[in-house]
């Protein structure tokens, strides 16, 4: 990756309708980079409802959160190639947080990220929901940074559990779907020891996967350990125990390889507060015309705007990001013919998706 990257545009989020931002930009001919915090994309459908249901998705009677947010993957694909070679799209920057973005003066924004990303754009999408989703922590200082701490089950997370000693905190879904995940997998994949840690002996989770568990410890395949972690020991950069202070006021060493923290996602606003567009009530004031904020050039989409009548509902997302790319295309190519095209009509468009005419 080059430390610069020049782009039409950047667009902030890559839930569904960071998603489908980036859709409606590539199909007025501008190519967009994509950044989440998060190491999927799919933003709250993924990260709070994935298995639940959504019924008011135009044309889509019936699909999940993860259904949904897969479904529009697939749709933007064209416009997100893959790398042959790497398998990855390099448009597409997960596990990034947007820090800063500036407005350089020349008509250009400078969009950086934590991890030293920097995106050179002529226009920015916001589409950060609530915020950024960061996971829940347990609150100690000492488990900040620790090699050996986790806070999503991702391929390369698994690799580095099998034949381990792993303790998954939490008491939720998330947790629970871990504690399950990790308990199917195959031989030498699989921890060699499984060790579920909540505050309390009960949980607040769907009764088939709370079902699921309590079968996992019956059978003594998962131990369970009640408990608030207090403390811990931090060895290497990593860390070897975790005190936990027990419901009979005992305090308790438990020892472990690698803890998983699985204790759901909160969204913070942090930095978009700080890019200088007006606010209303923590939202971006926007023109419910172009979705342009207070500084040219800038739009919010989703859940993160506000304006007279506002919805915090998935297909008002869609229609803004649809004008605003529409907005966005006649500000940055003002030459260019600004016709409605139609998918289903347009050999222009059926170029730019990459179908055959007609099909
Ligand atoms: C339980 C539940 C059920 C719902 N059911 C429905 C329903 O049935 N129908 C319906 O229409 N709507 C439903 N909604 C609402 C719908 O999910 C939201 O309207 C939609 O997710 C908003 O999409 P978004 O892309 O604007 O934001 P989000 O989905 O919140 O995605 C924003 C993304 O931006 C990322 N982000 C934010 N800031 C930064 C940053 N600084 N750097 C990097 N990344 C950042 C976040 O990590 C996140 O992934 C439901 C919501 C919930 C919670």
């Amino acid at each position: 990756m080059p430390s610069m990257v020049d782009t039409d545009a950047v667009v902030i989020g890559a839930g569904p309708v960071g998603l489908f931002q980036v859709f409606q930009l590539g199909l007025l001919g501008l190519k967009a980079h994509l950044i989440d915090v998060l190491p999927e994309v799919g933003g709250q459908c993924v990260a709070l409802y994935p298995d639940k249901p959504i019924y008011d998705v135009p044309g889509v009677p019936l699909c999940t959160g993860r259904e949904l947010a897969r479904l529009l993957l697939n749709q933007v694909r064209p416009f997100l190639p893959l790398n042959v070679a790497s398998g990855q799209c390099e448009q597409v920057h997960l596990g990034h947080l947007v820090s800063e973005v500036q407005a350089e003066g020349d008509g250009h924004f400078l969009v950086q990220t934590d991890h030293g990303l920097q995106l050179r754009a002529r226009s920015v999408f916001v589409a950060a929901g609530a915020g950024a989703f960061v996971p829940r922590t347990l609150n100690l200082p000492m488990l900040e940074g620790a090699k050996n701490v986790h806070y999503h089950l991702d391929d390369a997370t698994i690799g580095a559990l099998g034949g381990q000693h792993v303790v998954v905190s939490g008491g939720g879904d998330e947790a629970l779907s871990a504690v399950v995940a990790l308990t199917a997998l195959p031989d030498g994949q699989r921890p060699s020891e499984l060790t579920l840690l909540h505050r309390r002996d009960q949980f607040q989770a769907e009764p088939e996967l709370d079902a699921q568990v309590r079968n996992l410890l019956a059978s003594g395949r998962v131990k369970l350990v009640v408990g608030m972690p207090t403390d811990g020991v931090a060895q290497d950069g990593g860390v070897r125990s975790l005190t936990v202070l027990g419901p009979d006021s005992v305090a308790r060493e438990l020892t472990l390889d690698h803890l998983l923290v699985r204790q759901g996602m909160s969204p913070k606003l942090g930095p978009v507060s700080q890019w200088g567009m007006s606010l209303e009530r923590k939202q971006v004031s926007v023109s419910p015309a172009t979705f342009e904020s207070s500084t040219a050039g800038i739009y919010a989409v989703g859940d993160i705007n506000i304006y007279p009548g506002k919805k915090r509902l998935l297909l008002c997302g869609f229609h803004e990001a649809t004008l605003a790319a529409h907005a966005a295309a006649a500000t940055l190519n003002p030459e260019a013919p600004q016709h409605l095209l139609y998918t289903t009509t347009s050999p222009l468009l059926h170029q730019r998706l990459g179908v055959l005419q007609g099909h």
